[in-house]
């Protein structure tokens, strides 16, 4: 999987960070997006846009628009957050160690603009053995029709 065509896409990410200031972040989200991204929030369970959503398409990060998961990877994990087995490109995503509410979990953010995502746990199905458990709030989801009609016959640089 890592090749240096991945290591490259790294590279391109670093040079492509968002960075905002906490009010600009304010401004652009909904009190909801900026509590789940910016303060590491997590939405109940069960009321996020696209837990049972299964429909064909990418889904990006809501704060700055990175391609993050595929409707592919989704799976129905039963928690009520949108689940997935793996990201469109790992490099898409950073991950933290998170020791808070005594658990140790590992905390996944949004590689271009540090958004929190969720957190990965690794009771998935195979063929990863991962379940990205994310909050529907950090996410933006792009219809597979929308892509085509754009005209984008490769694909897109996600
Ligand atoms: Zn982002």
């Amino acid at each position: 999987m890592h090749t240096l065509s991945q290591e490259a896409r790294v590279e391109e990410v670093m040079h492509d960070r968002v960075y905002k200031t906490d009010d600009e972040w304010r401004q652009q989200l909904t009190p909801e997006q900026y509590w789940v991204m910016r303060k590491r929030g997590t939405e109940p369970p069960f009321t996020g846009a696209w837990w049972e959503h299964k429909e064909k398409g990418l889904y990006r990060c809501a704060g700055c628009g990175f391609g993050l998961f595929s409707w592919r990877a989704k799976f129905d994990s039963g928690t009520g957050w949108p689940s997935f087995l793996a990201p469109i490109n790992e490099s898409h995503l950073a991950h933290h160690e998170d020791r808070s509410y005594f658990m140790h979990r590992t905390e996944v953010s949004c590689s271009r603009c540090g958004a929190h995502l969720g957190h990965v746990f690794d009771d998935g199905p195979p063929p990863t053995g991962l379940r990205y458990c994310i909050n529907s709030a950090a996410l933006a989801f792009e219809p597979e029709e929308q892509r085509q009609e754009e005209g984008v016959g490769a694909p897109s640089p996600e």
